[in-house]
């Protein structure tokens, strides 16, 4: 695969906006789909739709099917034990939602127990756990990040404590785009007792992640942020703890058995699945995943580092730039690039790079902490995927320079 035999796999990348080429660079918050998962959708939708798990008729049991093959091409795919260490859910929002939930209703939290999160969270990682620790009185810690953008790891001992109940940080920053050291996060963490929850929303999709290798206890990702469809997302979570969380939601298809009395709960992960879940959404993981892996070649490789280098390098050179997350080695980042321009608003110069076809994100990026840290309002992010060019990152960069020309 090259990256023209890619972008012949994308319908949207032929689009126009404003009668200029459409170059999307805001694959971080969604990113586009293939024809392969539009056509597993539409053949869900025309052949296979059915309730899942319920019904003995062909049908339902080709839906099941195809939906518990999901599962276990996700579980291969992140390196699990099990299709059983699976969750389906809405994506990682609601994944992180309902660790946290779980956890606070298995009686996992004490009154003054601590939660540590990384200062370049997403609000997804934050807020959940500030709903718990103001029903449970916790308090939250907050695991800083350096200027260049990578966590300050050496602070990471001094700031747990017998109280540390779980550690909550992303793969990959979705405004820095700094690979955080995940693996030496969980030593140190199970070293203290502390769980480690991973978001791994940004990291899905650019890195090849091994759950067990990384040794984190969840690990949260959105379908539509790795070409599959939205609506879908997933949670890992070792056996054994998952095993142990009482159900998130209750209703159909999460029971063994209910009575007025007494209702007794599914095996993991069904436990945490109440309800009709995504059936057209689902079974669209198992193109994205084969995408994926295709994706992992070198000359596609080669592109996304000659794209990474080029714009680091160009950003550099530009006084009025300040890019966020720029850790020394450039290996620790991934192709995503969040800056603020001296005397040019983040959303005036968004607003100029879509009148040039550019689609890149403004704002805040739902990490209002990060930007506080950085003391900005907002940021202007570009963010790369294999169907992007070198020859759209010199576009970008040029659209860039012109627009802040405009706003001087
Ligand atoms: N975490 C990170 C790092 C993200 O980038 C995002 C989305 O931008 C989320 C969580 C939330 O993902 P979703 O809205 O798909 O639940």
């Amino acid at each position: 695969m090259d990256v023209s035999s890619v972008r012949s796999l994308f319908p949207q990348l032929q689009e126009s906006v404003y009668g200029k080429p459409l170059v999307y660079l805001d694959n971080a918050a969604t990113s586009l789909r293939p024809l392969s998962v539009v056509r597993e959708w539409d053949e869900m939708s025309l052949k296979h739709n059915s309730n899942l798990h319920r019904a003995v008729h062909k049908t339902a049991v080709d839906a099941t099917e195809r939906y518990e093959a999901a599962r276990a091409a996700v579980a291969s795919f992140i390196g699990s034990a099990s299709p059983k260490e699976i969750v389906f859910t809405s994506g990682t929002t609601q994944s992180i939602n309902l660790v946290a939930a779980c956890l606070e209703n298995a009686g996992f939290f004490s009154e003054g127990d601590e939660i540590l999160i990384a200062e370049s969270e997403h609000h997804s990682d934050i807020v959940p756990w500030q709903l718990v620790s103001g029903r449970k009185s916790l308090k939250i810690k907050i695991l800083p990040v350096k200027q260049k953008g990578e966590i300050e790891i050496d602070k990471l001992p001094a700031l747990l404590t017998s109280k540390t109940k779980i550690c909550c940080v992303a793969q990959v920053s979705n405004v820095l785009g700094v690979i955080n050291p995940i693996k030496e996060i969980c030593e140190i963490c199970h070293a203290n007792g502390t769980l480690v929850l991973v978001d791994g929303a940004q990291g899905i999709a650019h890195l090849t992640t091994d759950v067990r290798e990384l040794g984190c206890d969840f690990y949260a990702f959105s379908g539509h942020k790795m070409f599959a469809a939205p609506g879908v997302g997933v949670l890992y979570g070792r056996q054994p703890l998952l095993e142990s969380l009482p159900p998130y939601m209750g209703g159909g298809e999460m029971i063994e058995s209910v009575s007025w009395e007494k209702t007794t709960f599914a095996p993991v992960p069904g436990r945490f699945e109440a309800g009709t879940q995504n059936i057209s959404g689902v079974p669209t993981l198992v193109p994205a995943i084969e995408l994926c892996k295709r994706l992992k070649t070198s000359e596609i490789e080669k592109e996304q580092a000659a794209i990474k280098n080029y714009i680091l390098d160009a950003f550099a050179e530009d006084a009025d730039i300040t890019l966020y997350g720029n850790p020394a080695e450039r290996e620790k980042k991934i192709p995503l690039f969040s800056i603020s321009v001296k005397g040019a608003h983040h959303e005036d110069l968004a607003l100029i790079l879509d009148k040039m076809g550019i689609a890149t994100r403004s704002g805040q990026m739902c990490a209002e902490p990060l930007m506080d840290r950085f003391g900005v309002t907002g940021m202007l992010r570009a963010s790369f995927v294999p169907y992007n060019t070198l020859d759209e990152a010199k576009y970008f960069v040029e659209c860039l320079k012109k627009a802040i020309k405009m706003l001087k």
